[in-house]
């Protein structure tokens, strides 16, 4: 982290959790007057976490306002639901679901134009790291949001380094590996906007947990985290927020 940016740590649930996990949460996790701290549940519970000290984000949502389709849930909604913040682009929305870098593109536009601040996800598969061609890969994915959204997505958006291969494996990210991505999209987004890149958040993301947490946030561009496992257990997660 560094002193001129508020660190940020948000946890993904994924889809886990049940009203007891909620309930605990919404008990038990304080607010960090440092910290922004943000808890992403699966959206049926959204609404019950309106009255938390903490901030509340979805962990995706549809591109279009309303309409027929099915199983979906819009920006509109989650806004209504007191979230302030929508995971966008994670790559279990990418690879699972198969979202394209323009889809996600659409999205963050869409996000912005509701108000919400959307935390957007970048990041690597295995192949790709092997072959050498981190750089590239991530630069096409925000190039997408860029083209999609011009220079003024960064001022209002969160970004999220998570290398795909450090995610629920248990194998994260060196230190050194994700201070060198982030300090690469950040100079990226540098050559749009100098001051906005300057003071954007950079999310490190994959495997981090209580132990690990420290070092990683140590590093002068990361900002903070986008914690899948180990934030459903408050200990952890409460660890993790005060080591940004
Ligand atoms: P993990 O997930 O912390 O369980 O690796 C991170 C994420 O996918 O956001």
């Amino acid at each position: 982290t560094n002193s001129k940016r508020r660190p940020f740590v948000a946890g993904n649930w994924k889809m886990n959790g049940s009203n007891e996990l909620v309930d605990s949460f919404s008990l038990k996790l304080a607010s960090n007057p440092a910290v922004d701290v943000v808890i992403c549940p699966p959206a049926v519970y959204l609404s019950k976490f309106s009255h938390a000290e903490f901030d509340i984000g979805a962990q995706n949502a549809s591109e279009f306002a309303s309409g027929a389709h099915t199983g979906e849930i819009s920006l509109g909604m989650i806004s209504e639901a007191g979230c302030k913040y929508v995971i966008l682009g994670h790559s279990e929305r990418r690879e699972g679901h198969a979202e394209s870098n323009e889809i996600v593109a659409r999205k963050v536009k869409a996000a912005i134009a509701a108000g919400l601040t959307p935390i957007i996800c970048v990041g690597e598969p295995l192949e790709v790291r092997e072959s050498g061609n981190v750089f590239a890969f991530v630069k096409a994915q925000l190039d997408a949001v860029a083209n999609e959204c011009g220079a003024d997505y960064i001022k209002n958006s969160v970004i999220a380094y998570e290398p795909i291969w450090a995610i629920g494996t248990g194998k994260t990210a060196s230190p050194e590996q994700a201070q060198e991505v982030h300090a690469f999209i950040r100079k990226e987004l540098a050559a749009l906007d100098t001051q906005a890149a300057a003071s954007v958040r950079l999310l490190y993301g994959g495997s981090v947990n209580a132990a690990n947490a420290k070092e990683l946030f140590a590093k002068p561009d990361i900002d903070g985290g986008l914690i899948g496992g180990a934030s459903l257990k408050i200990e952890d997660f409460t660890t993790i927020c005060q080591a940004a």
